[in-house]
């Protein structure tokens, strides 16, 4: 019999009615044997999630030694989903000594991982399966990186035999002993690793909207879903900000050509999004599948005469990045210009001031200047690339809508075109490039 692996977001384990829904979910399909976790997220716009209350009871922890108060808040959230759900199971007493592990172990990733520890040990009582802790089969390797193939021998090993079992997603065992996550969003990676491991039919990843939809609905109201995606097109896609998946849930899929089917835990008859390998990925016929993006990068832009002539001008201004450990996300460049796009999360004025100079004494631009709050946008597709003229309708709808571009950057793979534009103007531009290709005939 073929084996589903099915993994439940924040939102789906929110309160005990959804919780519900989960359990008709797994019951209505006899495939749908390992289910993986997150941690409750929100109920209402401005609740909580239960990771973020983790991540505040570490801080609490740090400042005063005990952190009782943030954990109240965990423990109320909990109490209630038990509560709700009419279980017969003592909650009371896995809260308490998940408090003292937390105030013993004073391990900022082992408190965060605990919302998925206990939505794991609730739906294994609510699903009657059995309960695998991630720390005893998901295991990260020296440099922080997934330890993929010890991953899988232990899950397989573990889940061999098994009918029916639950795993907290977002964390596992670093190679200190310690509980380590990974960043956030991360359970969507959790489920990708034990749907390789038991070599799935799918990897189910059950959300709150039906399916990808072809912008961020929280900006265009009610966009197209996709039907299909390819992984390629979903890594471009996720890793530029549409964060319904996490972008590396592809890579344990990937080798083992799993197709990922996004699906909504509240509306479960919706088809959804298909994700699928090349091999088996019928394009859609559109041009445009799909459009995201992020605010806040710093660009900086160099420029000097006959740059590109100049041999190892590229290396020499990357090293100087490489020296601050900044990572840069896109380089544009023309035969006398460069921008080098970094993520300003990772920038102090300390060190960007740094970079700037290290820049100037090792390749003497003739000119150097940043740009800050920058907002990207992509506009992906496979079809784009057999069509001429998609990068100046995408200019042409921006320029219509009054918005100034500060940067472009064709990606090599040719099914990606990467906009920037002011933070302020992020929203509005994602409205004419969605209007564009969407409200009208592609
Ligand atoms: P989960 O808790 O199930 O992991 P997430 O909050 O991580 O769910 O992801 C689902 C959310 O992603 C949606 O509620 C939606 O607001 C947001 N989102 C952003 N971009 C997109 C997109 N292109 N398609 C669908 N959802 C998107
Ligand atoms: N609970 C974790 C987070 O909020 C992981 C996840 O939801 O995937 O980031
Ligand atoms: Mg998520």
């Amino acid at each position: 019999m073929s084996v589903k692996v099915c993994k439940f977001g924040g939102t789906s384990m929110a309160d005990g009615n959804v919780i519900r829904n989960v359990k008709s979910i797994i019951d209505g399909d006899a495939e749908r044997k390992f289910v993986v976790v997150s941690a409750p997220g929100k109920r209402y716009s401005d609740d909580i999630k239960v990771t973020d209350l983790l991540y505040k009871c570490h801080a609490e922890l740090l400042s005063c030694g005990s952190c009782a108060e943030s954990f109240a808040a965990v423990r109320a959230r909990f109490s209630s989903i038990v509560k709700e759900l009419g279980l017969n199971f003592d909650i009371s007493a896995v809260l308490d000594e998940t408090q003292a592990r937390i105030e013993c172990e004073q391990n900022e990733d082992f408190t965060a991982s605990r919302g998925e520890y206990l939505s794991a040990r609730i739906v294994a009582e609510v699903l009657g399966a059995k309960f695998v802790d991630a720390e005893t089969v998901v295991f990260f390797k020296e440099n922080g990186s997934l330890d993929g193939e010890r991953s899988y021998r232990a899950i397989a090993a573990e889940l061999s035999g098994v009918e029916r079992a639950v795993l907290p997603g977002f964390y596992g065992k670093g190679v200190d002993g310690r509980v380590k996550t990974f960043s956030r969003g991360g359970s969507d990676i959790s489920g990708a690793v034990v749907a390789r491991a038991v070599n799935a039919s799918v990897y189910e990843n059950w959300t709150d909207v039906s399916g990808f939809l072809a912008c961020d609905p929280r900006i265009v109201q009610s966009p197209k879903r996709i039907k299909r995606l390819s992984y390629k097109e979903l890594r471009e896609l996720s890793y530029m900000g549409a964060n319904v998946l996490h972008s590396d849930s592809i890579f344990p899929v990937r080798r083992a050509n799993i197709p990922i089917q996004i699906k909504n835990t509240f509306r479960p008859q919706d088809e959804g999004t298909a994700i699928l390998p090349s091999s088996r990925y019928v394009p859609s016929g559109n041009l445009v599948t799909g459009i995201a993006g992020k605010k806040n990068f710093t660009v900086i832009f160099i420029e000097k005469s006959h740059m590109n002539s100049e041999v190892g001008f590229i290396r020499d201004v990357l090293s100087v990045l490489a020296a601050e450990g900044v990572s840069v996300e896109h380089i544009p460049s023309g035969i006398d210009t460069m921008s080098l796009v970094i993520d300003s999360h990772s920038l102090t004025d300390a060190k960007l001031n740094k970079i700037v100079e290290g820049i100037k004494e090792t390749v003497a631009p003739d000119l150097i200047r940043i740009i800050d709050n920058i907002a990207l946008i992509a506009t992906v597709g496979h079809g784009m690339s057999s069509s001429v003229g998609t990068s100046a309708r995408i200019f042409k709808a921006i320029a219509d809508a009054d918005i100034n571009v500060k940067m472009i950057d064709q990606g090599s793979s040719e099914m990606n075109v990467i906009t920037g534009v002011k933070n302020e103007d992020y929203e509005k531009c994602i409205r004419a490039i969605y209007a564009e290709f969407f409200n009208r005939e592609n």
